[in-house]
């Protein structure tokens, strides 16, 4: 997708400060953070949104959860951090391509 932000990021076309990366799966640090630790997890795949999940993407978003834990445990809040996909602009989505945030470091009570 030419005009999506974080495909461009997997191009390596935009910078981004990288956790992690294999063939299909990347996480880099979100550019406006939320928390003391707050990142993205994503697919290369460009999905725009939970919503267009489908049964073939199912092992890679299961990936997403793995991945982001582990890097998680690594920066430190393996004990307590927020798994949040948005999906679509009523619920805060900004960007168009599925994203899974991963925060820790801030104590913040369900469900706010
Ligand atoms: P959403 O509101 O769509 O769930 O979350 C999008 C997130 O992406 C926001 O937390 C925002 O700060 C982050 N973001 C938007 N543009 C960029 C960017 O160019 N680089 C990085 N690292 N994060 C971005
Ligand atoms: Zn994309």
């Amino acid at each position: 997708m030419s005009d999506c932000i974080f495909c461009k990021i997997i191009a390596g076309d935009i910078p981004a400060k990288k956790l992690y990366e294999d063939d299909e799966v990347m996480a880099f640090w979100d550019i406006a953070p939320q928390a003391p630790v707050h990142f993205l997890v994503i697919p290369k795949k460009h999905l725009a949104a939970p919503v267009d999940v489908e049964e073939v993407d199912d092992r890679v978003i299961g990936k997403l959860i793995r991945i982001g834990a582990q890097l998680a445990k690594e920066n430190g809040v393996g004990d307590g951090f927020r798994v949040i996909f948005n999906n679509g602009k009523k619920a805060g989505q900004e960007v168009f391509h599925i994203h899974m945030h991963i925060l820790g470091g801030r104590e913040r009570p369900w469900p706010l």
